[in-house]
């Protein structure tokens, strides 16, 4: 899977225009393409996307079906918007917005109660790393938020904080050994998650992506800036299959 991640980037006017581009840009076989742009371009990017196999994505959700709870978004208003997944535990939601790995586990759930796909962020930050902290940061995240859960809607973006926007992406044997100890997590979780795919997010772009894609335990990646552009992120499609 190939996902972007235009965090708060682009008018309706501006996804249209990124859309129509990219469509004859990209093939769809072989690989999971998913955007995810800003709330307000959801149901006009749905309308170009109909039928295309590309999926759409909100990137983030409330943990109630709905009520008094001004400026959240349920997980059925992501799907009249024509969602079909949504992208939970963003570190810039961890961080600005003080998204514990509690909050985090019940969006998931009602994500999932509701019929979308979950894309579930992880990673440390600089200190923990330097610390030998990584796997114990990432086995606390893995906890928290996928408690009493089933894991066949889930995908893990493993994105480690200090390579996001950084243009520091992690190496290929960073990423792999990274993604190698989530593996045996989720092993251990439910011997059944051999399907979870596991994705790199940090600083990819077209030029890093056929050396990161090439790691055993990498099943896709999940991409910010380099998303930006049609043609960037369609040669990120392309790479991520060569
Ligand atoms: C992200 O925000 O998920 C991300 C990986 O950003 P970037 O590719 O810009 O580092």
């Amino acid at each position: 899977m190939i996902a972007a991640n235009w965090k708060m980037h682009k008018s309706i006017r501006e996804t249209e225009d990124f859309i129509t581009s990219f469509i004859p840009m990209v093939d769809v076989t072989d690989v999971d393409i998913l955007i995810a742009p800003p709330f307000t371009s959801l149901h006009a990017a749905a309308r170009l996307l109909y039928k295309t196999g590309i999926k759409l994505a909100g990137q983030n959700v409330y943990y109630e079906e709905k009520g008094a709870f001004t400026g959240e978004i349920s997980p059925a208003m992501l799907i009249d918007a024509g969602c079909s997944s949504v992208i939970i535990g963003h570190s810039e939601r961890r961080q600005y917005f003080s998204e514990t790995n509690e909050i985090v586990n019940k969006k998931i759930k009602i994500a999932i109660k509701n019929g979308l796909d979950v894309i579930l962020c992880i990673g440390e930050s600089l200190e923990e790393r330097e610390n030998n902290k990584t796997f114990e940061v990432l086995d606390k995240q893995l906890t928290g938020s996928l408690k009493d859960m089933q894991l066949d809607k889930i995908t893990i973006a493993y994105e480690p904080i200090w390579a996001i926007g950084t243009g520091k992406t992690a190496s290929p044997e960073q990423a792999n050994e990274a993604h190698a100890y989530i593996r045996e997590w989720l092993k251990k979780y439910n011997p059944d998650s051999g399907r979870v795919r596991i994705l790199y997010g940090g600083s990819v772009t077209p030029e890093n992506t056929r050396t990161l894609m090439a790691q055993r335990a990498v099943n896709g990646a999940l991409v910010g800036g380099a998303s930006l552009k049609p043609e960037s992120f369609a040669k990120i499609v392309t790479e991520s299959k060569s």
